[in-house]
């Protein structure tokens, strides 16, 4: 019996554990000290009423032999994946509903994607990134490269053509920078992918935060995207469903490597190793797509998008470099006064009570840069950028 090898080369994470370490170490010594979090990824506001009523819905269906529902379909139920369907015609994009696989996350479809593709792969992946994509393609016994994210390009790195890369991962709006990819970057991306036969795998878990409308919330809005593409989406952040749990991947049907059809083996995989999401949470996601649903979860991202403005607004009153902020809820800033990360984390908890996240945590290139981010209360998120400006002054 040998076990997977590659369990043992993951690297500890100790990123928000270090964190509430130290926000719990100063709180003790310090009771009365009003801390504001900044730091945290995960949604604030309730799911919209519409999510809620369509879930009681389909609870009270569950509890009649009528409606009752078992086993639903793997891929998710018609309804959904027509509406999914609708949402990427309404972004100007042409999808069928047999490439939509809804799932119970984009995290799960990011790490399972892996099981259809060979331990050969070269991957390429961003650095600073959200870390699930380093860690599960170490799981699969693969080493990595990656692509260098920094001041200069914009914390958008570009391909480089003399370098052969089998899988390359794209995340944009980022996590942790907020970089968005303009149409004409991933033009290049796209067109690097399909001439040297690479794999895209597009990580779009933020697009509804992109407001400027020149900016793309799909890389099936590319040109030749269908041939080399991808596309993982979810409803934690459009409509949060952290908890909920639901989420969904693009596969087109042309999408083919060594003769195969991807779509083919991802549906495959799903029906071989997963039993698909609960009716009542995809009865809940279609809500989302409605046009009441939409109105109010517009309300809620519009909530985030003004306190991204706010911190982007005072970082910028300042003269602090930072990314992001305008079209995503995470603001990426270079550490002030030559900082290290951890020490600008220091030093904002212990003078400003405020906390945010260390750049270091999500890659080399993060180190001396830090993560705020939108999903904060307005009151609160406002009287953060305050102390974090006086703290300078
Ligand atoms: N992708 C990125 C870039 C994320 O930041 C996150 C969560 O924070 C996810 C995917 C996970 O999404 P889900 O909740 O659908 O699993």
């Amino acid at each position: 019996m040998k076990i997977n090898q590659g369990y043992l080369r993951l690297k500890d994470s100790y990123l928000f554990s270090t964190i509430a370490k130290k926000v719990n170490a100063y709180k003790a010594e310090h009771p009365e000290a009003d801390i504001i979090r900044l730091g945290i990824g995960d949604v604030t506001l309730p799911l919209a009423p519409a999510v809620v009523d369509a879930m009681k819905k389909a609870a009270d269906e569950m509890g009649v032999k009528e409606t009752f529902r078992g086993y639903g379909p793997e891929p998710g139920y018609g309804f959904l994946r027509d509406a999914i369907v609708g949402y990427y015609a309404d972004k100007g994009v042409k999808i069928g509903a047999d490439e939509v696989y809804v799932s119970d996350g984009a995290k799960s479809d990011l790490g399972n994607i892996l099981d259809i593709f060979d331990e050969d792969n070269k991957v390429l992946i961003p650095d600073p990134v959200y870390p699930a994509y380093v860690d599960t393609n170490i799981m699969a016994g693969r080493s990595i490269d990656t692509a260098s994210g920094n001041m200069a390009n914009g914390f958008k790195p570009m391909p480089d053509p003399s370098y052969q890369a089998d899988l390359i991962y794209i995340c944009s709006p980022n996590n942790p920078t907020g970089a968005v990819y303009t149409h004409a970057e991933l033009q290049e991306w796209v067109d690097y992918a399909n001439k040297c036969g690479a794999l895209i795998l597009f990580d779009a878990a933020y697009e509804s935060f992109v407001s400027d409308p020149t900016l793309p919330r799909s890389i099936f809005e590319i040109e030749g995207a269908r041939t080399c593409a991808i596309e993982f989406n979810s409803f934690s952040k459009i409509a949060g469903f952290t908890g909920t749990r639901c989420g969904y991947t693009v596969v087109p049907v042309e999408l083919k490597r060594d003769g195969a059809s991807l779509n083919a083996m991802w549906n495959r995989r799903q029906s071989t190793k997963f039993n698909g999401v609960p009716y009542i949470v995809q009865r809940g996601a279609e809500a989302v797509f409605t046009p009441e649903g939409m109105k109010q979860i517009k309300a809620n991202l519009a909530y985030y998008m003004e306190n991204a403005r706010v911190i982007h607004q005072g970082l910028e009153s300042v003269g602090i470099w930072h990314t992001g902020g305008l079209n995503s809820p995470y603001i990426w800033l270079k550490c002030p006064l030559g900082l290290s990360s951890w020490d600008y984390f220091d030093r904002l908890l212990t003078r400003a009570g405020v906390v945010g996240t260390p750049g270091a945590g999500f890659g080399d290139n993060g180190e001396g840069f830090f993560r705020l981010t939108a999903f904060g209360d307005k009151d609160r998120t406002k009287e953060a950028v305050e102390r974090i400006i006086a703290d300078l002054k």
